[in-house]
């Protein structure tokens, strides 16, 4: 019986004695090591009921055992739901009522709370610890090491993804085997890895990136990774001169810079840094060559498409863009129902093997979103350069509405960052009673700048309409990000929502 993803992710790893895992603490768990641990914990998953089709809900802290966890669903043909570990009961009651799964694993110290949730929904609860003790240890200990994987083709469904829903609830992204692989295949090849790779891993594996794009790509390539409970710049600066290549959140780079043991010659060994998940500033894109002598290498992708688009591994990787289409993903940009032209902002349409399959249980978000020709329409907004390379302007929903006129908030930020003393800003909309949404400022000064927000408004004022100039502006120390080091520009409407309607 074939099964296409574990096929072409886990079942190569047989008889690998050399080090697939290598933990933080100096230890490793070998290929077969961790396959042998894939069957046997799929073996005990089976034995408590979970087949082809169910849902297997996990929240649980980063560990070899958590990976593995995701092999067993697949080994079964069971679909994958790792959630959040920072969700609450409540939050996770809403998840498990939405996919019903039949099993749910979750932390040990979290299981009297959710106990009573994963009752309520139906689902049996199991404990996995970071440790690798819990539940699923005691099982998969007395379960035998191979399986005979369920049959599984490009159409069955690998995982639910939830989007981090910062408006609305979160929707379960439905992620077929087809969908992964396909896009795993294409990131290895574009991205060049090999057997030889050892991938520096502090992600968390609860969302696309950590999961599919590293995970997967590392699998499907051959290669180890370093894998690490999440991410500390010192730890990360210790083990790097044994990797080959990081892929990584921007704020992991704006850390990793203020380390000053980050030098050329830290960083020789190096094949490849790779950002994603949130803008990447130019700046920081600048400062990581300079220092480093390497240049980031940026791609965009979402929950529901895996990844879209990249700069060239061989070529100009471009700093604040990110790159091309992927091989086999095509790309439009519509404005006023047509193609928008070079350098014309609209909306970012993605079509290909990689494109989910819908939202679980929500047909109308669904039709909202994509289109019966397959497209989907990503909500976020962007450009092609003059040399075709792609430019994300931000979230159509972060778009200001001023007056009747749009201003993206990406122009404004540039010029902000631009002015001296500044790190980074966040422009945002905020109530307004003429205008209906004026256009505000929240600024971050670099280390040890004082900033005068009025002066900084001053600086930028002749080079933008006047629509489009900030009405007002305030200092903080730092941008509310979520875990994936996006700006949660929701934090700050709602924060500054009286300042001009108070
Ligand atoms: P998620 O579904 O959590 O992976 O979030 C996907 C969203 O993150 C995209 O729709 C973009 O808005 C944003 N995003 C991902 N990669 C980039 C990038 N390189 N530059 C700018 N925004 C990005």
């Amino acid at each position: 019986m074939t099964n296409m993803l574990f096929d072409a992710l886990f079942a190569p790893l047989a008889g690998r004695d050399s080090p697939f895992l290598i933990l933080g603490d100096g230890s490793s768990l070998s290929g077969d090591a961790f396959l042998r641990m894939v069957a046997r914990q799929a073996n005990a998953l089976a034995g408590q009921g979970l087949a082809k089709g169910d849902r297997l809900a996990v929240q649980v802290a980063k560990s070899p055992g958590a990976l593995a966890l995701y092999g067993a669903a697949v080994a079964l043909g069971a679909v994958f739901l790792p959630l959040n570990t920072a969700y609450t009961a409540a939050e996770v009651d809403y998840f498990l009522g939405n996919a019903t799964p039949r099993l749910f694993v979750c932390d040990g110290d979290k299981a009297a709370a959710l106990a009573p949730v994963a009752d309520r929904n139906g689902a049996r609860l199991l404990t996995l610890n970071a440790d690798g003790t819990g539940d699923i240890a005691d099982l998969a200990a007395l379960a035998p090491d191979r399986i005979t994987p369920a049959g599984c083709g490009a159409d069955d469904l690998a995982a639910f993804l939830y989007t981090s829903g910062t408006t609305g609830r979160s929707k379960g992204a439905m992620l077929t085997q087809g969908n992964l692989l396909s896009n795993a295949g294409v990131l290895v090849r574009e991205w060049r890895f090999t057997a030889k790779d050892v991938l520096l891993h502090a992600l968390p594996i609860f969302h696309t990136h950590g999961l599919f794009v590293a995970s997967n790509v590392s699998l499907l390539s051959g290669g180890a990774m370093i894998f690490l409970p999440g991410f500390d710049a010192a730890q990360v600066m210790a083990l790097m001169p044994k990797a080959t290549a990081m892929m990584g959140v921007p704020t992991f780079y704006t850390r990793l810079l203020d380390d000053p043991a980050l030098t050329r010659a830290a960083t020789a060994h190096m094949r490849v840094f790779i950002s994603g998940s949130a803008p990447l500033l130019a700046e920081t894109h600048d400062a990581w060559a300079a220092r480093t002598g390497h240049r980031i290498l940026e791609r965009y992708g979402m929950t529901e498409t895996n990844m879209n688009t990249s700069n060239p591994y061989d070529g100009e990787r471009r700093a604040g863009t990110v790159g091309f289409p992927l091989p086999g993903v095509e790309l439009r940009i519509l404005t006023e129902g047509r193609e928008a032209a070079p350098e014309e902002v609209g909306m970012i349409e993605v079509r290909g093997p990689n494109v989910f399959q819908g939202y679980w249980q929500m047909p109308d978000k669904t039709r909202e979103e994509l289109r019966p020709d397959g497209w989907f329409i990503t909500g976020d907004l962007g450009k092609r350069d003059a040399d075709g390379y792609v430019h994300i302007v931000g979230r159509a929903k972060d778009l200001v509405i001023t007056g009747g006129y749009n201003v993206y908030p990406k122009e404004v930020e540039l010029l902000l960052d631009e002015v001296p003393g500044v790190l980074e800003s966040a422009v945002i909309g905020l109530p307004h009673p003429d205008f209906g949404e004026a256009v505000f400022a929240v600024l971050v000064p670099q280390k040890g700048a004082a900033l005068d927000p009025q002066a900084v408004l001053a600086a930028i004022a002749g080079r933008l309409a006047k629509f489009k100039q900030p009405k007002g502006a305030v200092v903080v120390d730092s941008l509310p990000r979520n875990t994936m080091g996006k700006v949660q520009k929701n934090i700050l409407r709602d924060t500054y929502r009286t300042r001009f309607s108070g």
